[in-house]
């Protein structure tokens, strides 16, 4: 939740300064896409995610991607690489017996097929409501980004929560900016992604 991360450079030359590898200066592209620029070369993200798209529909190029990755895959170093990736992981899960267990808990759950998200979002509603709370969707229908819930319970400043486990780790970065702007505002955003978390989260109202 630091500053720096949240901070979206709004020129190149600020981008450049910072080491950013994008920003958002909100005029259009030439073709109207109100997005986010690459800092090397100034590029739209929109236009590149249509040529690329455009190139992959060309009748050979996505199976020709395809077999690329099924070569590097392949490879022995790759695959050295990943065991070693997921060792660690492991290791480091081990560490933490609640984090091992949830993680257990969620393997086991997605070879059921269940969706994970939803189920922390009903324990996290849950456990709002049990100290008395409020915690309805947040739903922006003017802008992308908005955080999933704002949590009241009373006696406590008002937050917001994102829920939604990010891709890969990474929140997007039209929610990154909505999230600033929420900061900007004096409200604070979580970004909350297991039952581990709202555990934990919801340590403040227990006083
Ligand atoms: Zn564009």
């Amino acid at each position: 939740m630091s500053a720096q991360f949240d901070y979206i450079p709004t020129s190149r030359a600020m981008a450049v300064l910072l080491g950013a590898p994008r920003y958002f200066t909100g005029a259009p592209c030439p073709k109207g896409h109100v997005a986010d620029r690459r800092t090397n070369g100034g590029g739209c993200i929109e236009c590149a995610k249509r040529t690329h798209a455009k190139y992959l529909s060309k009748p050979g190029n996505m199976a020709r991607k395809l077999e690329k990755r099924a070569a590097w895959r392949s490879k022995p170093e790759t695959k050295a690489k990943f065991r070693q990736y997921n060792k660690a992981a492991e290791a480091r899960m081990r560490a933490d017996p609640a984090r091992y267990e949830d993680y257990k808990r969620k393997a086991n759950m997605r070879r059921d097929g269940i969706f994970i998200e939803r189920d922390v979002e009903l324990y996290f509603v849950e456990a709002v409501l049990s100290v008395g709370g409020f915690c309805p969707k947040f739903v922006d229908k003017s802008r992308k980004g908005a955080p999933d819930r704002i949590v009241m319970v009373p006696g406590f400043p008002v937050y917001f929560v994102e829920l939604k486990r990010p891709k890969r780790g990474i929140v997007a970065v039209h929610q990154v900016k909505y999230h600033a702007e929420i900061r900007r505002c004096g409200h604070e955003v979580f970004i909350i992604k297991n039952k581990h978390e709202i555990d934990s989260f919801m340590e403040r109202y227990k006083r």
